[in-house]
């Protein structure tokens, strides 16, 4: 086989089971001297995209995803939140971008876009906060054609939707929709010109099968996600996977350099679970490529470093925050 470099050079959309293995199970610190090299040919390494989520719309969520507090099916203690007020968005969206934040990103438990006043003013909301100047991505379950036309005319910059695990493994983690359901919307959003943020979560008991399974689907999508985010199971009590065990710094480093070896251009997201990691950990995953966070204490319902800890982080590692509206370029 030819070098990763070689390998990786161009951006490819027609990976093999064979190949991504035998990227993934390199010896770790190959890989991601491998990785880190793949991520100089397209990115400043210095550069980190900063992104802030804020949960719109909280609970009561019909679908029974294993990993989520959000679901109705489980018993988790988080309350019921309908879709807030357009002032209390803004005021939040305000505050990500004086600490940093070029992209805002915006949640709501649904199963899917409903034609209703809540979508109308998921609209309005849009639109502000791209008025800010913050490329706005949004989080909303199931979308049309139709809808993601009005988000793209609305000022949606981005739109969220996980495979969330390989589609063998897809069955265990949710049985109210199908893997199908997620690349048919996730094909929904290109159709409108919406850029993808489209990754995975580690950590749900899926064997290292299942997680090449899911980084070669998403490596085989045409165009890649210009987003990856990747994400480690963070548990939540009173869901099935309450008591999976946590995610190794370097696993997740594994992940990481593999998605960015796959997927060279796109903006790889070292997501949910960082705050488990310790910054040496966060800082190999930065090493293999990851060049985007979440910051704020909260990811939607669940815990996150603060932005102190965080800017301390980046000062450490001589990191930047990236100007927004580069993702794809
Ligand atoms: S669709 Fe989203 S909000 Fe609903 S249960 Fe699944 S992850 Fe949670």
């Amino acid at each position: 086989m030819e070098s990763i470099t070689e390998i990786a050079a161009d951006v490819r959309h027609d990976w093999t089971k064979a190949e991504v293995r035998h990227i993934f199970d390199m010896p770790l610190l190959e890989l991601i001297y491998a990785a880190a090299s793949v991520h100089r040919l397209y990115h400043d390494p210095t550069e980190i995209q900063v992104c802030s989520l804020l949960s719109i719309k909280t609970g009561g969520c019909s679908e029974d995803c294993g990993y989520c507090s959000q679901s109705v099916h489980y018993d988790t203690g988080v309350k019921v939140q309908p879709l807030l007020s357009l002032d209390e968005i803004m005021e939040k969206a305000r505050r990500a971008k004086e600490a940093g934040a070029t992209r805002f990103c915006m949640g709501a438990a649904w199963r899917e876009i409903r034609d209703n006043k809540d979508f109308d003013r998921v609209l309005v909301i849009v639109k502000a906060v791209n008025d800010l100047g913050l490329e706005v991505c949004a989080t909303l379950g199931m979308l049309t054609e139709s809808q993601a036309k009005k988000l793209k005319q609305a000022g949606l910059y981005a739109y969220n939707h996980n495979l969330d695990t390989s589609e063998e493994y897809y069955k265990k983690i949710i049985t109210t929709r199908t893997y199908k359901d997620r690349l048919d919307t996730i094909q929904n959003t290109r159709k409108a010109d919406i850029t993808v943020c489209c990754g995975g979560i580690i950590g749900m008991g899926e064997s290292e099968e299942d997680r090449i399974a899911m980084l070669m689907t998403l490596a085989n999508l045409a165009p890649h996600p210009e987003s990856v985010p990747i994400n480690a199971l963070v548990p939540v009590e009173g869901t099935p996977l309450e008591n999976q065990p946590p995610v190794s710094g370097w696993e997740f480093a594994r992940m990481i350099a593999t998605a960015r070896i796959l997927m060279p251009k796109s903006m790889v997201r070292l997501s949910a679970g960082r705050l488990q990691l310790s910054q040496e950990a966060q800082a190999l995953c930065f090493l293999a490529g990851a060049n985007s966070i979440f910051v704020g204490d909260k990811l939607l319902t669940t815990p996150n470093p603060t932005i102190d800890r965080d800017e301390k982080l980046f000062s450490t590692l001589g990191l930047k925050p990236r100007k927004p509206f580069q993702a794809d370029s």
